[in-house]
């Protein structure tokens, strides 16, 4: 069965459940309605809060690789104060990247997204606002113009419609999914994943990566400051990880636009 299918047979088992739940519970047979009701949220929500969970639509979470390459990829920015210091960073290794940058972020600091298109690295679309805890909920209405603006301004900065996107904390509802597909992108995800959201040291960062390394492995890893961080850790942690690829014989690729 194709996603496109899948999707609607789950909108329509969810319609259903939660229709016979109401006549249930109109009939004051409330054990079933709850039932009816549970089934019918479950139906729904399962595929979406499980990360990177194709059931509704394609994810990409690795590529054919030739040897030891990663998509390595660097979320929520552009950041005033740590887009430079990684972009040096990757630079200093002769490392490519795909980012995913907000909408709103690039339209407040335009030259750091062209900054990072001119060092040759890629950028995708993460949204207008990176609205991360309503975002698995969100309304197919929403779920479109969150995608159309994030690309509108990366088209409207860097003069390049973005291929690819990633919805933020890797949740889509089928809406999201449908959305994705109309505005013709691709959906990437992640296969290995530092949480450098929740520990900051880089250290613990990059060996959480390197546990979940393998070739055609998309890396995740963040830019932006979160609230406690030291200044300069994000380009450090990336630093570190760039050093443990090249100790390991891994070397960034990118995706083709
Ligand atoms: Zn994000």
């Amino acid at each position: 069965m194709k996603a496109r299918s899948r999707r609607a047979l789950t909108c329509s088992a969810t319609g259903a459940l939660g229709l016979a739940a109401a006549g249930g519970a109109l009939t004051g047979n409330f054990v079933m309605a709850h039932g009816l009701a549970a089934a019918g949220a479950a139906t729904f929500l399962l595929p979406t809060l499980i990360r990177n969970c194709p059931w509704f639509g394609p994810i990409i979470t690795s590529f054919p690789a030739s040897g030891r390459e990663i998509w390595l990829t660097i979320d929520d920015g552009p950041d005033p104060d740590e887009t430079p210091a990684i972009l040096e960073v990757l630079s200093k290794h002769g490392a490519k990247a795909l980012f995913f940058q907000i909408g709103n972020r690039v339209l407040q600091r335009p030259d750091l997204a062209l900054a990072v298109m001119k060092a040759g690295h890629l950028i995708g679309n993460h949204t207008q606002t990176h609205p991360v805890a309503t975002f698995w909920a969100t309304s197919p209405h929403r779920a479109t113009s969150e995608i159309a603006l994030c690309n509108e301004a990366l088209l409207s900065v860097t003069g390049t419609r973005p291929s690819l996107f990633r919805t933020p904390v890797g949740l889509a509802n089928p809406f999201v999914h449908a959305a994705a597909e109309r505005a013709g992108l691709r959906m990437v995800g992640w296969s290995a994943n530092g949480f450098d959201g929740v520990f900051h040291d880089p250290e613990r960062v990059v060996e959480r990566i390197m546990k979940g390394l393998r070739p055609g492995g998309i890396l995740l890893i963040h830019e932006g400051r979160l609230p406690g961080m030291k200044p300069g850790t994000r380009a450090k942690t990336l630093d570190r990880l760039l050093h443990r690829l090249a100790d390991t014989g891994y070397r960034t690729a990118l995706p083709r636009a």
